[in-house]
């Protein structure tokens, strides 16, 4: 039988599928250089391990609705009020949740562009619109434009630091403005997926600025980067006020997050060795991978993450499937208007790079 599209309801989404096909997560057998999906080269802490042991020995139990535990693991770390956290099925699920809460037909939100994918599908999801701000030359997130993209119909504002997918850092002067101008009628969303990294290379603390900010706000951060967790799908959001924190009860489905990731990022925070050994590795070949690619007349933008976006001397789609095809190192071309020359490469362990350097001079001169 003939599927009237138009009349479907599920028009929105038939209209606004995605272009790019989905890059693969699971290779089986394969070993294949991962820099694609910005996650960590190493497997979890040990202690993760055997507590996600332990807690497999009461799968036959719901988990804890309210994630008492790693809440208070989360509340000790950071210094901020256990009460005031909520927990997710990563970050992804609270980009959704937010656009739920505070998304319509006709409301608008505003993101830097390039952004991270889920920002658009967040507010698409609501049949809201999103606006994009370009971001500036260096990568940076546009301070002067964002603010004049918000009218009367924003309702949420994205902002990211570190950047997905550009890697800057933003100055903590430039967020306190962000902080304080951004109106009340929108949510500010501070998305800290990259946080660890950034604070390792001396970014500031941005939660004494959003104390200030008489408007709604939340900070995510998450348990898939610098805790090797990505597999685990564990995101966080630091709500700025209890109103905020119990607004997400509204929307939020009970027992989001398994009994084995709670325990098992819970377990995380109990290992910063483990994390430092982590953030030092993607310093060291962050760097040696942002040398190389300048030394190849790249534009290496400054990463303060676990991925470094670099403009090419070529368009990047062809430098991106030569290096797969070649040898079977896995990046992404950043799909933007005006980022037509730019790749995105994650920062893997030492035999990542060593693949990488090897490789990409040869591709690039071919590709030129
Ligand atoms: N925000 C940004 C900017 C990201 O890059 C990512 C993951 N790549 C996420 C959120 C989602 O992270 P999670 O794994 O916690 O869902």
């Amino acid at each position: 039988k003939d599927v009237d599209v138009m009349a479907s309801p599920l028009k929105p989404f038939l209209t606004s599928r995605p272009k790019i096909p989905p890059l693969p997560v699971d290779f089986g057998d394969r070993s294949v250089h991962r820099l694609h999906f910005n996650e960590c080269p190493f497997p979890p802490s040990p202690a993760v391990t055997q507590a996600i042991a332990e807690a497999a020995g009461r799968l036959n139990h719901y988990p804890d609705a309210v994630w008492s535990d790693l809440t208070h693991a989360i509340a000790t770390e950071w210094d901020w009020p256990q009460d005031r956290i909520i927990c997710a099925n990563g970050s992804d699920e609270l980009l959704m949740m937010t656009g739920q809460l505070v998304l319509g037909p006709g409301d608008e939100a505003v993101a830097p562009g390039p952004c991270f994918a889920n920002y658009p599908k967040s507010a698409a999801a609501q049949g809201a619109t999103l606006i994009q701000v370009p971001v500036r030359h260096d990568g940076g997130i546009d301070i002067d434009a964002t603010l004049a993209a918000i009218t009367p119909r924003t309702k949420l504002v994205f902002v990211t630091t570190p950047m997905n997918p550009t890697g800057t850092l933003m100055q903590t002067a430039e967020f306190t403005r962000l902080a304080r101008e951004i109106p009340d009628h929108a949510l500010l969303v501070l998305d800290e997926a990259y946080y660890e990294f950034g604070r390792f290379e001396g970014g500031g603390d941005h939660l004494p600025a959003l104390r200030d900010r008489s408007g709604p706000w939340i900070v995510l951060r998450t348990f898939s980067k610098a805790y090797a967790l990505a597999g685990l799908r564990l995101g966080y959001a630091l709500c700025g006020s209890e109103e905020v924190r119990t607004a997400f009860d509204q929307v939020r489905i009970g027992f989001n997050v398994n009994r084995l990731s709670q325990a098992g990022a819970a377990a995380a925070l109990t290992d910063p060795g483990h994390t430092a050994m982590i953030l030092e590795n993607n310093k060291r070949e962050r760097e040696r991978m942002a040398g190389a690619l300048t030394a190849l007349w790249c534009r290496v933008l400054d990463s303060a993450t676990n991925f470094i976006a670099a403009e090419l001397p070529c368009a990047s789609p062809t430098v991106v499937s030569a290096l797969r095809a070649e040898a079977d190192i896995w990046t992404q071309a950043i799909a933007y208007p005006g980022f037509e020359n730019f790749i995105r490469i994650s920062v893997g362990g030492p035999e990542d790079t060593d693949a990488l350097l090897a490789a990409f001079p040869g591709i690039l001169q071919r590709a030129l």
